[in-house]
């Protein structure tokens, strides 16, 4: 059994802020000694380029660097490192997709996505169905985006999305975790589903919610295409990931040119290196690469089966104590089946608005999310404006829970009005 209390003292941030009741994982976690130290390591011993010095400093930074990238390939059982493209985080990893698979896309075709998404994997396909409108795809024009509609217990309309799919689908972009709901959605089953109505369809996973609390397994989902960020799973920011199936990376084309990823510049037509090195130019964020492989390690130090239980026993904690305490004038999003929930919960409650709640906890040390979270069209479906999200790390503990109910119920007081401020759910 995970022992909470002293893996809290692995995150520096709470020595510094001892009294911080941290429940906002979502958005990012604060990082492990491991992962700082790691970063640290590399600024002060190594500090020099990957892929280019012929000399030893430089070669060394060429081999850890790269050694993440088969490190991060055997964490999400990818079949090899060359399927691993670097990027600055899920947002960068979804875009670099979209603008990949653009030229690709031919008259006719369509792209489905669902109304649950985060905007980082809903605003990269709007935008390339409105250029496509527009005329401004060289090649094709008129890619519509179709939305899927979600179910009551927040997960993807699976039914729906299938019946949608057909010899025209040419891409299918979903998450695997609700950053709102916090259910999880069955990537492996509805990717089977739609390649068998279309085997070519391709099909691109959002993970950033996953990563750092599920195992990510790539091969059984049989994504072409996910993408995750390093700062979610207790890496640094401005890291991520876009895995790619080495078949269909090799016929993408770069969409970023510059330094490193060139093989001959003078050539013509300029020959361009191999994916993923064609797909990574320029100097990376290599202190934030080596500190996600810092983050691996943690995380397989610690296991995934002891991180499901502990996040598991907080879920259903705080979702019993929320119950017990607000009864009927609590409105939780999502699922009550816990199988299918990661640690997170959202939520309103009758009489305060989300903001007043997270900023009057926010005022105790106790840290929530409050708004749309990036997940506007969501919230429309639903007729809010905002939720509250409480999300969890491995570091959160029974106590942070007890805190946090101590925190609303003395939030609620100061709002003790009898008019609700939401439609209900
Ligand atoms: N997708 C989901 C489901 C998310 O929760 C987030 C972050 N909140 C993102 C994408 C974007 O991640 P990043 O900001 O690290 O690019």
């Amino acid at each position: 059994m995970l022992n909470t209390h002293t893996i809290k003292h692995h995150f520096p941030l709470f020595d510094r802020h001892p009294s911080l009741v941290y429940l906002d994982a979502g958005a990012t976690c604060p990082k492990p000694q491991e992962v700082i130290a790691a970063e640290r390591e590399y600024e002060e011993a190594f500090s020099t380029n990957v892929g280019r010095g012929l000399y030893p400093l430089a070669e060394a930074t060429t081999e850890r660097f790269e050694a993440v990238r088969s490190q991060v390939a055997r964490f999400i059982g990818a079949e090899s490192e060359r399927e691993i493209i670097f990027t600055s985080g899920t947002t960068a990893s979804l875009n670099l997709a979209a603008a990949l698979l653009a030229p690709t896309l031919r008259s006719g075709d369509h792209i489905i996505t669902t109304e649950l998404e985060h905007h980082s994997n809903s605003l990269p396909w709007i935008e390339l169905a409105r250029h496509s409108s527009k005329g401004e795809l060289a090649h094709t024009k008129n890619i519509p985006l179709r939305l899927i509609p979600f179910t009551e217990e927040g997960s993807i309309d699976t039914d729906q999305l299938i019946a949608l799919i057909d010899s025209k689908t040419r891409i299918v972009a979903l998450s695997a975790l609700s950053n709102v709901f916090g259910t999880r959605n069955p990537i492996t089953d509805i990717i089977k589903r739609i390649r068998n109505r279309n085997p070519e369809t391709i099909v691109i996973v959002d993970a950033a919610q996953m990563a750092g609390h599920f195992p990510i397994d790539v091969a059984q989902w049989d994504a072409d295409l996910v993408a995750f960020s390093g700062h979610k799973m207790y890496g640094p920011t401005g890291v991520g990931i876009l895995f790619g199936k080495q078949a269909l990376l090799e016929t993408l084309r770069p969409t970023t040119f510059g330094g490193g990823m060139v093989v001959d510049a003078c050539a013509e037509p300029t020959e361009y290196k191999e994916s993923p090195f064609c797909f990574e130019a320029g100097t990376p964020n290599i202190s934030g690469v080596i500190g996600l492989g810092a983050a691996i390690t943690f995380l397989e130090h610690i296991g995934f089966e002891t991180i499901r239980t502990h996040e598991k026993n907080l879920l259903t904690m705080t979702l019993t104590r929320l119950r017990e305490n607000f009864g009927d004038q609590i409105h939780i999003l999502g699922t009550d089946d816990i199988e299918k929930r990661g640690g997170l919960i959202s939520f309103t409650l009758d009489h305060i608005h989300p903001h007043d709640l997270a900023q009057i906890l926010g005022e105790h040390d106790i840290s929530i999310r409050a708004g749309e979270h990036c997940a506007a069209l969501l919230h429309r479906k639903l007729g809010l404006s905002a939720t509250a999200r409480v999300s969890f790390g491995i570091y959160n503990t029974e106590e942070d829970v007890e805190k946090l109910i101590s925190g609303i119920k003395n939030a609620r007081t100061l709002f003790d009005t009898k008019t609700p401020l939401h439609s209900s759910i």
